[in-house]
C-alpha cells in the first residue's frame, strides 16, 4: 500500500481488527478519517540522543508496550511523521537491544504469553496469563515489587482486562476470560488502572457480568476513586484511581483522554503518594496490533505516534526526576510489515504486509534511565523482567506465587502504612 497523504480511507472501508487465529477476537471497524489523522504529532525538535542520567539503580520502573510493534512499524511511522531523517521520541534513547519474542514451543507468541514472558519472566503457551504451561501460577515483577512497597498500575487503550494490560497482574489459563481478570486486578490493589472495558466490571445489564457483582461500587467501597471523564481524570487525586473511558475498548479518539494523557495522569498518581513510594508502571499502545492484524498503514502509523507521544510523558517524567528506568519494548510484530521506497519527505512510504498475524522475528528494545545499559545486546523477552529484578536487588524472581489469605494481605497492607 502507497502512503500517499491524497489518498483518504474510504469511509466504507471495513476492517478485521484481530483475527481469532492470533488468539485475538474478532472485531468489524468502520475507519473513519479521524482514525488516521496525524497531525496532532508533535515530534522532538531536538534529535539528539538523550545523555543517560547517572545513577547505579533505578527507583521506579515504567514499561511501554507497544502491541505488535516491529522495527519497521517504528521505521513506518518516522517516515510517515517526520521523513526517512527525522525521529521519534523513543528513537531518541540511548540504549537498544534485540529481544527474541517466541512462546515456550518456539512458537509465534500471542499476547497472553508475550506478557507472560515480559512481565512474570517464565515462557508459557498461547492464552495463558501468568500461568505456566503445567498450570502453575507466577507472581509479576509488578506484584513481586509491590511485596516491597511499590505503587502499581496500568495504562491501555485497550480493555484493561485484555491480556497486555491484564499482565499486570493477572493469573489465567484462558485470557479470554476478562470478567474474570477484572477480580483478579480488583483484588491485586492495583493503585491505578486506566483504558477501556468498564463492562466487564459492571452485572449485567449494564455490563456483561453474570455473577451480579458490581467491582466500580466495590472498588468505590475500598477506597478507589471511579473516573470515567478526561476531566475527571485530570483532576483525580493521588491516591488509588480506576479510570475506564469507555464500555469495550478505547475509541482513541475526543471526547476520550489520549493515552499520553491517561499515562501523564498514572505517573502524576502514581508518584504523588505521601510518603513517596517508589512505582511500577505498565503502559501499552494496544491498537498498533490491530490495525497491523487488517494491514491498515495509516491506522497503524497513527497508533504508532499515539504510543511514542505517551512514551515522551515518561521520558520527560524520567529526566526530570533521574531516579525513574524507562523501556519500550513490543511483544512481537504484527503483519511481517516490509518497507520498500520511501524518501526524505514524511509522508510517502510503500509498504508491503506478508500476513494478517503475528509474526516470529525479534524486535527492538530501547532504553532510558538509570540501569539502562544492562538492556543491551541479544535477549529473551524473559529477560527483560528478570533484569529489572536483578538491577533491584531481588533475588527471587522468577517467583512462583501463593496464595495469600484476606487476612494475611490485610495486616501486609497495614504493616506498610504503618
Ligand atoms: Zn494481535
Amino acid at each position: 500500500m502507497t502512503m500517499n497523504p491524497r489518498t483518504r480511507f474510504s469511509a466504507l472501508t471495513l476492517s478485521v481488527l484481530c483475527l481469532a487465529a492470533a488468539g485475538c477476537s474478532t472485531v468489524w471497524h468502520y475507519v473513519a478519517p479521524a482514525e488516521t489523522d496525524i497531525s496532532f504529532y508533535q515530534p522532538p525538535t531536538d534529535k539528539e540522543t538523550f545523555s543517560n542520567p547517572v545513577g547505579e539503580r533505578p527507583k521506579n520502573i515504567i514499561v511501554c508496550i507497544g502491541d505488535g510493534m516491529g522495527i519497521n512499524q517504528i521505521a513506518l511511522a518516522r517516515q510517515a511523521a517526520v521523513g526517512a531523517d527525522g525521529r521519534l521520541w523513543m528513537e531518541r534513547m540511548p540504549y537498544t537491544a534485540l529481544v527474541y519474542t517466541h512462546n515456550i514451543r518456539g512458537e509465534v507468541t500471542d499476547s497472553a504469553a508475550g506478557i507472560t514472558a515480559l512481565m512474570y519472566g517464565i515462557k508459557t503457551r498461547n492464552d495463558r496469563i501468568g500461568q505456566d504451561s503445567k498450570g502453575a501460577t507466577w507472581m509479576s515483577i509488578a506484584e513481586r515489587l509491590q511485596q516491597n512497597g511499590y505503587r502499581i498500575g496500568a495504562v491501555a487503550t485497550s480493555t484493561m482486562t485484555h491480556a497486555t494490560p491484564a499482565g499486570l497482574a493477572a493469573h489465567i489459563h484462558d485470557r479470554d476470560l476478562e470478567a474474570q481478570i477484572a477480580v483478579q486486578l480488583l483484588e491485586s490493589r492495583a493503585d491505578v488502572l486506566l483504558g477501556g472495558g468498564r463492562k466487564y466490571w459492571l452485572p449485567q445489564p449494564q455490563g456483561v457480568r453474570t455473577d451480579g457483582r458490581n467491582l466500580l461500587a466495590e472498588a468505590e467501597s475500598a477506597g478507589w476513586r471511579i473516573v470515567s471523564t478526561r476531566e475527571q481524570l485530570a483532576t483525580a487525586p493521588s491516591g488509588r484511581v480506576l479510570g475506564f473511558f469507555a464500555s469495550d475498548a478505547m475509541t482513541t479518539l475526543p471526547p476520550e483522554p489520549t493515552l499520553a494523557e491517561m499515562t501523564r495522569a498514572a505517573l502524576r498518581i502514581l508518584s504523588g503518594s505521601s510518603p513517596q513510594k517508589p512505582f511500577f508502571l505498565l503502559m501499552e499502545g494496544s491498537q498498533i496490533d490491530w490495525c497491523c492484524h487488517s494491514n491498515n498503514t495509516k491506522a497503524a502509523v497513527r497508533q504508532t505516534l499515539l504510543f511514542d507521544t505517551a512514551v515522551r510523558e515518561t521520558l520527560e517524567f524520567a529526566a526530570a526526576d533521574k531516579q525513574t528506568l524507562v523501556l519500550v519494548i513490543a511483544d512481537h510484530e504484527t503483519g511481517g510489515l516490509t518497507l520498500y521506497g520511501g524518501g526524505l519527505k514524511p509522508n510517502w512510504m510503500k509498504t508491503e504486509w506478508s500476513s494478517k498475524n503475528h509474526s516470529n522475528g525479534p524486535v527492538i528494545l530501547l532504553a532510558f534511565g538509570p540501569g539502562a545499559e544492562h538492556f543491551t545486546g541479544v535477549l529473551d523477552n524473559t529477560d527483560i523482567p528478570r533484569r529489572i529484578a536483578r538491577l533491584l536487588g531481588i533475588s527471587d524472581f522468577p517467583k512462583p506465587r501463593q496464595k495469600q489469605s484476606a487476612a494475611a494481605h490485610a495486616a501486609s497492607e497495614t504493616a506498610q502504612l504503618n
